[in-house]
């Protein structure tokens, strides 16, 4: 490649409706993707407060018939994934069907691999999906339509190709991945965000900020997601702890819900880095939620990457902080700063050992750290090397 060519590919769903208050047009949208909803939720919250309801009754006003098909309050696991799928086809799910996804990060990734998998036979089990933990199968038919309808702001997985999915016995994270699984149409109605209690808000937003930051530094980021990442930065920065503070605070769950979305977009086509490769592993071996595992790890990531990645720091501490900066070095120096000071301000934790991790399990931590996420990270680390970092963390 010449130095001067840009070359890249940009993955997006087809369709985004941004809003306050628009759940009230899941229905219009869902028609575009087929008769028959199958709605898979991933919150009480909202079950209780009527919202999924005022939901199902907007299908059923523009003539889609609503489904329960279920629902999940923590990260999927390959049994989840097997199980839902195997429903689905019991009652005859198939072509004009669609999923409506509407929780967070664990219910949309659920609804993503189930929609996958409930047409592509293959096999029976998601597990031989999952990169380089199963088979090594891919995903050969379009997946079942998928609407999605982030309650949190964080994952961005509205806005990616993958599904990640846990297990415990053996222990791995890992994601189904595939350019057929970008959920066909989004919606994005932040007011589903506001019965997020505070410690979530805390945990789920720093998985945004470190998804905008991983991406934009990552080594194979691309240009179009970088643009995205640091509007995202600037929205996130004073939102998060404004989100945290007061729940119900409409500008903060709004830029939340953008930043969130945007930070999906931004790691679908940029990768990630070391946060993102070791939160994966905290969540297998310690059950660290992901957001807080993410937050735990962003500032050691920041500091580790400083070296190689200074001026993408950089820029990134320039969004963050709104402010010029006379130099690279005091730019660099600020995003740390920056994401030190909102993590001290909403509640996250500094230390390894305070959400339970020992000495005994980095050996098994390490050893999971390596997958699709810790292969964007800037820095090349060696096993050594990740054990100081995690060590100096405890
Ligand atoms: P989550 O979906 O597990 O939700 C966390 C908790 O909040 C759950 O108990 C849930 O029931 C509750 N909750 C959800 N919405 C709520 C609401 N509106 N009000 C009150 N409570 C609500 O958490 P998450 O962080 O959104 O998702 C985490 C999962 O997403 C992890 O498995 C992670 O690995 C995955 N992930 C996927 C991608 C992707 O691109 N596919 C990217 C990042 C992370």
């Amino acid at each position: 490649m010449s130095i001067r060519e840009i070359r890249y590919d940009l993955l997006v769903p087809p369709r985004v409706a941004f809003g306050w208050g628009r759940r009230s047009e899941a229905g219009e949208i869902a028609r575009g993707l087929g008769r028959r909803a199958w709605i898979l939720h991933g919150s009480r919250a909202l079950e209780r407060s009527g919202l999924l309801s005022e939901i199902s009754a907007s299908l059923m006003v523009a003539g889609v018939q609503a489904i329960a098909a279920g629902s999940i309050h923590r990260e999927p696991e390959v049994a989840d994934v097997d199980r839902t799928a195997a429903a689905l086809r019991t009652k005859g799910a198939g072509p004009g069907d669609l999923i409506v996804a509407v929780g967070g990060g664990s219910a949309i990734d659920l609804a993503k691999a189930a929609a996958a998998l409930v047409v592509d036979d293959q096999s029976a089990t998601v597990k031989d999906y999952l990169e380089g933990v199963g088979r090594d199968l891919r995903i050969r038919r379009p997946p079942l339509p998928v609407l999605a309808m982030p309650a949190t702001s964080g994952t961005g997985s509205e806005a990616t190709k993958n599904a990640v999915i846990s297990s415990f016995d053996p222990p791995f994270k890992k994601s189904l991945r595939s350019d057929l699984m970008v959920p066909r149409a989004v919606l994005i109605d932040p007011e589903l965000t506001v019965s997020v209690p505070p410690d979530i808000t805390a945990h789920t937003g720093m998985d945004a900020i470190t998804q905008l930051i991983e991406s934009y530094i990552s080594r194979r980021a691309r240009p179009v997601p970088r643009a995205l990442a640091l509007e995202g930065l600037e929205k996130a920065a004073p939102a998060l702890p404004a989100a945290v503070r007061d729940g119900s605070c409409r500008w903060a769950r709004e830029a939340m819900a953008h930043a969130a979305f945007l930070s999906g977009l931004a790691l679908a086509n940029s990768g990630l880095g070391m946060a993102h490769g070791v939160a994966a592993a905290l969540g297998v071996h310690c059950r660290i939620p992901h957001g807080l595992a993410c937050a735990l790890l962003l500032p050691a990531a920041l500091r580790a990457n400083r070296q190689v990645s200074r001026a993408e720091i950089a820029r990134v501490g320039r969004a963050l902080t709104g402010k010029t900066w006379p130099s690279d070095d005091a730019a660099a120096d600020a995003a740390i700063d920056a994401v030190d000071g909102i993590c001290a301000e909403i509640g996250i934790p500094r230390r390894l050992s305070e959400v339970g991790v020992e000495a005994s399990q980095l050996a098994a931590i390490i050893e999971s750290s390596r997958g699709n996420s810790m292969s964007g990270n800037p820095r090349e680390l060696s096993d050594a090397e990740l054990r100081e970092i995690l060590e100096e963390m405890l």
